[in-house]
């Protein structure tokens, strides 16, 4: 299991970037909206759509997860 984190900023594409709690590029914590533990970034993804629809999962830390 990790933890995820989605970013509560806005990307340019208009994405909010799911991450992994060792991904190296994640928000900083005032940015970081905590989602859970959870097996796959798929699962992560999924709960984040609960707070903004237009989720993805980061290119580094959650790349079977990506989409562009
Ligand atoms: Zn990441």
């Amino acid at each position: 299991m990790d933890l995820y984190y989605v970013n509560k900023n806005v990307q340019t594409n208009g994405d909010h970037e799911v991450h992994k709690s060792t991904c190296g590029h994640k928000p900083n914590r005032e940015n970081s909206l905590y989602l859970g533990a959870f097996n796959t970034c798929k699962n992560a993804v999924k709960e984040a759509k609960k707070y903004y629809i237009k989720s993805n999962g980061c290119y580094y830390c959650c790349n079977e997860c990506h989409t562009s």
